[in-house]
């Protein structure tokens, strides 16, 4: 595995690949990997010649007062960990990926102001502006993104078509712990009486989808029923939804393939978690 922190020598790499036809794989991550961000390494195993891992901690998709500053970083564990899981390891310098007059960003409207857009203000238009400069940097044929974090795949998924970047997304299921609980690197925030309490999203979208299956359609209730376990097992609910999984918008009652999202603070730690569900149509 190679790491390279220099954007000259990625896009070197990348060209290589393409006079070749070959095709690269693509993980963007924030690194403290888990088992989540090598899952995504797995699945583009199984279609491309080579992979690419980025690690930065892009500080333009985090929001006034979030944990940019104390974000956790590891990057000897993080390394030791892609070691037998890619082949280079993109890790720019920030002055790489924004260097003194960068002034462009990227922004999906409309899929990028519902659900978690409400709350974290400019948050997707951080990551869509990062994510292009990757895409331009790595130049991959696949890139893997985990279903956990659902909006932003689906957000990044239109500005692929939308600007034609010719690159094939894979969207990767959620890893979790043998609890339940998804894999995030800001589990590392919670002590051990806080991480029982980050069940409760689990929980809630669990409850909410065997109310489904007996028959439950009204989505105003369902959502009820998500943000009441979710408040009485100890976590701060910020949203419930239950959305279409194409345009993001309400369903109600629900049909078609919907996407059960969640937000809630443990403590001062914000967590999601999402569930898709193919329902009967009307
Ligand atoms: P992050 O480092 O949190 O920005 O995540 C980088 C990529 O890993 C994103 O595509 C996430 O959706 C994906 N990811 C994070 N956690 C998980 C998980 N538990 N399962 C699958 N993919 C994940």
């Amino acid at each position: 595995m190679k790491v390279v922190r220099t954007c000259a020598e990625m896009i070197e790499i990348s060209k290589f690949y393409i006079k070749q036809n070959l095709r690269l794989g693509f993980a963007p991550t924030m690194g403290c990997l888990h088992d989540g961000h090598l899952s995504l390494l797995e699945h583009l195993n199984r279609r491309c010649d080579a992979r690419v891992a980025s690690i930065f901690v892009n500080p333009k998709q985090f929001c006034p007062g979030e944990d940019f500053e104390r974000y956790p970083r590891d990057e000897e564990r993080d390394l030791k960990l892609l070691k037998k899981n890619c082949d280079y390891v993109f890790i720019p310098y920030e002055k790489e990926m924004y260097p003194k007059g960068f002034s462009t960003s990227v922004e999906v409207s409309g899929l990028s102001d519902t659900l978690c857009g409400k709350k974290r203000m400019g948050h997707f238009k951080g990551v869509t502006t990062v994510v292009a400069r990757l895409f331009g940097i790595v130049r991959p044929t696949f890139a893997a993104f985990g279903q956990k974090d659902y909006q932003q795949f689906v957000i990044i998924k239109k500005m692929t078509q939308d600007l034609s970047f010719g690159i094939q997304l894979i969207m990767c299921p959620t890893v979790r712990e043998k609890d339940g609980l998804a894999m995030s690197s800001r589990n590392m925030y919670l002590s051990s009486e806080e991480r029982a309490r980050a069940l409760s999203l689990r929980k809630a979208l669990l409850t909410a989808k065997k109310e489904i299956e007996i028959g439950q359609t009204k989505a105003e209730n369902l959502k009820k029923t998500m943000l009441k376990v979710m408040n009485n097992l100890g976590a701060k609910a910020e949203y419930a939804e239950i959305v279409d999984t194409e345009n993001l918008q309400t369903v109600d009652p629900i049909h078609g393939e919907v996407l059960l999202a969640v937000a809630a603070y443990v403590g001062k730690t914000r967590l999601i978690d999402n569930e898709i569900l193919r329902c009967k149509e009307l």
